[in-house]
């Protein structure tokens, strides 16, 4: 059954809360029952040894029993809920009050039996007999016999009292129950609400409102970090959706540019306007090379989106590849009069188990990055470092460098700096965005540091 945490909450407490109180009154009432029996117990036989004490002493007192002392203290018995009967040595009858009194005797033994019930409702009682001697100077003159309702009697007050403290516990109870219905309530609310907030923020969020955000502050940790968590969530949907946005703005922008170039050129070619020259033709072959290096590069990209799944792992010499491509990569470096050093231990062992493919093109896009941000006299240093888990690549340069807020936005598919400064430098926004795709495929990193002006460094951590 679906039911809200609320209520879940409110019934799961309230059966927890009846079952405690419940539990708590039925043992209080048991325990209390108990003492209050041996308490009547004792009463009970405390009556019945003064009863026996009175006739012993008035036989005692003098050798023909007085019958009308005998009288006095049997209707006093009947007021206590005992019937008396005193037998003397020879087993004769003294008294029996049941007889003188009959009446009377059979109503005490009436009442008491109701007021058993009324204590005791399943307990079956019956009338009982004690038998107890009465002993003058150590001869026995005879014996008292006590009459009562029994296994235990309980005269009219002991009931009275009882049903009083019975009715207090359940009223106990009662209250007790009360208050903890308005705590649970009060709880479950003030737990579920902030839960209710949190899912329809949540709610909104999935259907696009990213700029919605939970503001309220809760007292559980747990919910908490829920909040900020969702609002987490939100900020990084929001930015994406706006990378996105600006992603296919660039996209459109690269291709827009070239082919409206090459559509008016060769119409005019086709209109006469213009005349088909050298100059025109390598113009528009140039143009149609830069739209195919952007398909080739968003084919590279799409293909490294799914690396993982196609990664080449084989075990080889980092070193000898990193090598190979700052060799490539010298000529150009010296053209524009950068100085590239290269720096490794030669002590460590640089074999790596990786895709060399993969590892060739990072190094390729971040030399190519060096040195397109970099200019005349500048330095460009590739480090190669092996701890014992990873394989560090690093490729400093003294280039332009990256403002702060760029340089998380760079590894996004597409992206490029939009500065003044990039502007007229050829590129797609699509080398580390690759670079990113090949370094997750094999567990690592990568990460920069960069200062505008004074330049970047790129690291690479990849797990050996
Ligand atoms: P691009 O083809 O534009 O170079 P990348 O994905 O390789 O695409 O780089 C994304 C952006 O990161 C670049 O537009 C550039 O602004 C910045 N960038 C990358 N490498 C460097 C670097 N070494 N120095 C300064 N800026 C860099």
């Amino acid at each position: 059954m679906k039911m809200t945490l609320k209520y879940k909450l409110i019934l799961l407490y309230t059966i927890l809360v009846v079952a405690l109180i419940s539990i708590i009154t039925f043992t209080s009432s048991a325990v209390f029952m108990k003492i209050f029996n041996s308490y009547v117990e004792n009463k009970q036989e405390k009556e019945m040894e003064r009863v026996v004490k009175q006739v012993t002493e008035l036989y005692e007192k003098e050798e023909d029993v007085n019958y009308d002392d005998l009288y006095k203290i049997g209707v006093n018995a009947l007021d206590s809920g005992l019937i008396l009967m005193v037998n003397n040595d020879h087993d004769n009858r003294v008294i029996c009050m049941s007889d003188i009194l009959k009446n009377e005797s059979e109503k005490m033994l009436n009442q008491m039996e109701a007021t058993l019930k009324v204590a005791y409702p399943h307990l079956e009682g019956s009338y009982q007999e004690d038998h107890h001697a009465i002993k003058n100077d150590g001869e026995e003159e005879g014996y008292v016999t006590l009459g009562y309702y029994g296994p235990v009697y309980y005269t009219e007050f002991d009931v009275l009292f009882l049903k009083a403290v019975k009715g207090s516990i359940l009223k106990i109870g009662i209250v007790f129950l009360l208050i903890s219905s308005l705590f649970i309530y009060y709880f479950a609310d003030k737990l579920s609400k902030p839960i209710s907030k949190v899912s329809k923020v949540a709610l909104d969020i999935g259907q696009g409102k990213y700029n919605e955000r939970i503001t309220l502050q809760s007292s559980t940790t747990e919910i908490n970090s829920l909040i900020q968590s969702i609002n987490l969530l939100a900020e990084n949907l929001k930015a994406e959706k706006i990378l996105k946005k600006q992603m296919a703005q660039n996209y459109t922008h690269e291709i827009r540019t070239p082919i409206t170039c090459v559509l008016t050129t060769i119409e005019g070619m086709q209109d006469g306007v213009f005349e088909i020259t050298n100059e025109r033709l390598s113009s528009l072959y140039s143009e149609m090379l830069h739209i195919s290096k952007l398909v080739q590069g968003v084919d590279k990209l799409i293909e490294t989106n799914n690396y993982k799944s196609t990664v080449n792992k084989i075990e080889f010499d980092l070193y000898s590849v990193t090598k190979t491509c700052i060799d490539n990569f010298s000529a150009l470096f010296e053209n524009k009069n950068i100085k590239l050093a290269f720096e490794y231990d030669s002590e460590s062992d640089l074999n790596i188990n990786a895709d060399v493919e993969g590892i060739k093109s990072v190094l390729t896009n971040l030399l190519s990055n060096a040195l397109k941000y970099s200019d005349d006299g500048d330095k460009v240093e590739v480090v190669l470092l092996k701890n014992n888990n990873e394989a560090i690549i690093k490729v400093k340069d003294s280039g332009i460098g990256i403002e702060k807020e760029e340089q998380n936005l760079i590894f996004e598919q597409l992206y490029r700096v939009e500065k003044s400064r990039v502007k007229d430098i050829d590129g797609f926004g699509i080398g580390l965005s690759i670079c990113k795709n090949i370094v997750d495929a094999h567990n690592g990193e990568i990460s920069v540091k960069s200062e505008l002006g004074k330049g970047s460094e790129f690291i690479i951590k990849i797990p050996v």
